[in-house]
């Protein structure tokens, strides 16, 4: 067992669930870098607070000024979990980090001598896509293992610093739970007079973020982050980082709640973070995000990431134990501290697709398959060329996703326990022994259950 358990924190842990067998088995979710439970204290200060909640910043009713103050509160709650400083920082609300990722793409300030963002193989899509459309992207490659090679970022900063706006790193990764040294990055990019940006989505419920004041040379300029991923529902976000840059311009987004004043001709547009979020916002949403934040705060982030390092070098030794298994990435369970409880594996013969469905379909477990929108880190990992991953492309559009690229993702959250990983394991040793796999055998080709 581990240090700490931190299920009563959680509402309905071990919700019974039916197996296609036709037994019942309590659920595991071992899928929590897609998505986390809410926490106890997520459900009941938004239970609270529905009673209460009204319009936001126009109303001069109670439960608007009530409803506006908690949202504001929620904003400051924000700022205070990464260490932000009011006066130079802003938290705009939005809906994840995909669109807090997109906002800042389309409202930071490139110019044509500056117009590069160095991001690296590793992104997921969203800290990736958004770039393509607004400046001239370079990926920063991969060490064989899946790390950054951080000697091929000094030399791409070296080469094309003055032209570096910006650059754009996940604080961890949603494939292999690899933290980057992100302070280290931020001082390099900045000694360049590039801007850094770190997609804080997997980071944020498993470490202490700190942005850092901007005179301090390894701070961070802006922080993406998603509420779903931090024990709160989907549909709120926050982008923290500099106030400055949207203090010039004009919004991406236009209509209420972010102007002073509009005639048939001129529109004044209020101060950021209002300026920038522009319609009614997801007020409930930035409840739960901070109620969470707020709770996580409380527990601590080193308890966390102690709790989970235990779950995860427990996981990374037993799993090692099943015959043929490809753990991808870290396995060394002593360095379990040094990265997340994200352990991406496939089972030799048998299909990420089958292992995940009949994880679930018959155990009771979640777990994620597939390229987990990281498609150029999955091909490194795997050690595709372009060329194969294209024949690949090929087959699967016509239909054939036997050979579809890609792996079994198990990953833990707060919640989880060394019964949870014995469970997984048992389910492991089950598939790899072949014992259930027949059944789903059919449906492999085209991965439908
Ligand atoms: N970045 C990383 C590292 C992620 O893991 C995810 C979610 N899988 C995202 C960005 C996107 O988050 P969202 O879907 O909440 O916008």
């Amino acid at each position: 067992t581990t240090t700490h358990d931190f299920r009563n924190l959680f509402c309905g842990m071990d919700t019974p669930v039916p197996t296609l067998s036709g037994n019942t088995v309590p659920y595991v979710n071992l899928d929590n870098a897609a998505s986390t439970p809410a926490l106890r204290h997520v459900q009941e200060s938004v239970n609270r607070f529905l009673t209460f909640y009204s319009s936001v910043h126009r109303g001069t009713g109670f439960k608007s000024q009530l409803s506006t103050h908690a949202y504001e509160e929620s904003r400051t709650q924000m700022l205070k979990f990464v260490g932000a400083d009011p006066q130079n920082h802003l938290c705009i609300f939005g809906k994840n980090t995909t669109e807090a990722i997109n906002k800042l793409a389309r409202r930071f300030p490139f110019s044509p001598e500056r117009n590069i963002v160095l991001i690296s193989q590793m992104e997921h899509h969203s800290n990736d896509l958004p770039w393509r459309a607004v400046a001239t992207v370079i990926h920063v490659r991969l060490l064989p293992d899946g790390r950054l090679d951080e000697t091929h970022f000094d030399e791409l900063l070296q080469k094309y610093g003055s032209r570096v706006a910006l650059v754009a790193i996940s604080g961890a990764s949603n494939v292999t739970g690899y933290i980057n040294p992100i302070h280290r990055l931020a001082e390099k990019a900045h000694a360049v007079g590039a801007q850094m940006m770190v997609d804080c989505a997997q980071l944020a419920p498993h470490r202490q973020i700190r942005i850092l004041p901007l005179d301090d040379p390894a701070h961070l300029d802006y922080i993406a982050l998603s509420a779903h991923k931090m024990y709160a529902p989907f549909g709120s976000g926050a982008l923290i980082g500099r106030r400055d840059i949207f203090e010039q311009g004009d919004p991406d987004l236009r209509g209420g709640g972010q102007v002073e004043i509009v005639t048939t001709r001129q529109v004044v547009w209020s101060a950021p973070p209002e300026r920038e979020e522009a319609g009614s916002p997801n007020t409930i949403g930035a409840i739960a995000m901070a109620a969470a934040a707020a709770q996580l705060e409380k527990i601590g982030m080193e308890t966390v990431a102690a709790h989970e390092a235990e779950l995860t070098a427990y996981a990374l030794q037993r799993l090692q134990t099943i015959t043929g298994i490809k753990i991808y990435g870290d396995t060394r369970p002593e360095t379990a501290d040094q990265r997340l409880g994200v352990i991406p594996i496939n089972l030799p013969e048998i299909s990420h697709f089958l292992v995940a469905a009949v994880l679930g379909y018959e155990f009771g477990i979640g777990v994620r398959n597939g390229c987990f929108c990281a498609h150029p880190y999955l091909l490194h990992l795997l050690g595709f060329s372009e060329g194969e991953a294209e024949q690949i492309r090929q087959q699967m559009i016509s239909g054939d996703r036997r050979n579809a690229p890609g792996m079994v993702r198990i990953s833990f959250g707060l919640y989880n326990s060394t019964a949870d990983v014995d469970r997984l394991i048992d389910a492991l040793q089950a598939i790899r022994a072949g014992d259930y796999t027949g059944q789903y055998l059919q449906n492999q080709a085209t991965g439908e259950f």
